[in-house]
């Protein structure tokens, strides 16, 4: 063989091992991102212009609690139907997992089923459901899961563009959802309530009131902005979701005014607030 010839044989090596090797890295990249979700970021910073935690203030949040003084009643989810706020995905890569949106939500049965229904034992995963609390017509409270635990509040959901997978998409389910990282709390709905309409007659004074309260009590707790306080309609993204019907936010606005005013919570709380 001619030198010349020696040298083109090694150089094509050389490139089509390139080519070769580059291919590999590449579908490697895909897959992890496709399959797993795996970002380099932490997913929720993808989301340039969404507004940052503010710093977590459980104190604050503790002596809010004293004047407010709202009183939760003990109602636990059965085990099968919350679980734990995962650190990792399946693929072991970091997700996140600190409560840092609040959803609202509207129970549609009455309020007797509906902690009948989250005491039930669901060793199916198609039928696990759960909030953190639940909010009865009299302004009552119902503790069903601990804030530091995963309520199963939300299906397919995304905050945004920003949701997260922590198993293989061949699921539906694993399309994403925000749970991971949400505080979930359900008005009970009115008696016209019922079935599927497209509204109600709404919420009872005690219901916002109560609402607010706690809604002011999670953001002092977990430094969250009134930005990331969300309902169900707005973050499902199966387009079956549409509650908490009916919900007026300048009630809930109001409400929430005077509870901070209690507490005197400033403003990087309130809608007002100017995003950082
Ligand atoms: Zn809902």
């Amino acid at each position: 063989m001619k030198i010349a010839e020696k040298y083109l044989w090694f150089g094509s090596g050389i490139i089509i091992g390139g080519i070769v090797i580059s291919l590999i890295l590449i579908r490697t990249a895909a897959t992890e991102w496709i399959f797993f979700g795996k970002s380099p970021r932490p997913i929720f910073a993808q989301a340039a212009d969404l507004q940052r935690l503010l710093p977590a203030t459980p104190e604050l949040s503790k002596k809010c609690k004293q004047i407010l003084n709202p009183r939760e009643i003990w109602q636990p989810a059965d085990k099968t139907n919350y679980g734990l706020r995962r650190p990792r995905d399946l693929a072991d890569g970091r997700i996140p997992n600190q409560p840092s949106v609040i959803v609202l939500h509207e129970t549609v049965l009455p309020l007797d089923p509906t902690l009948k229904l989250f005491s039930t034992p669901h060793p199916n995963d198609n039928q696990q459901l759960s909030y953190h609390l639940i909010l009865a017509r009299d302004g009552s409270l119902y503790r069903i899961v601990a804030d530091e635990f995963r309520a199963y509040g939300a299906g397919w959901s995304a905050w945004g563009d920003s949701t997260i997978r922590h198993r293989g998409s061949k699921i539906p389910a694993a399309a994403g959802s925000i749970n991971n990282v949400a505080l979930h709390i359900s008005l009970v709905s009115p008696l016209d309530g019922g079935g599927n309409t497209d509204g109600h007659s709404g919420y009872s004074n005690q219901q916002y009131s109560q609402l607010a309260q706690q809604v002011l009590l999670w953001q002092l707790r977990w430094g969250i902005p009134m930005r990331r306080v969300t309902t169900h309609a707005s973050v499902d993204r199966s387009h079956s979701r549409s509650d908490p019907r009916s919900f007026r936010w300048h009630l809930f606005d109001r409400a929430w005014q005077v509870a901070a005013k209690r507490c005197n919570v400033n403003a990087s709380y309130s809608i007002d607030a100017r995003s950082r």
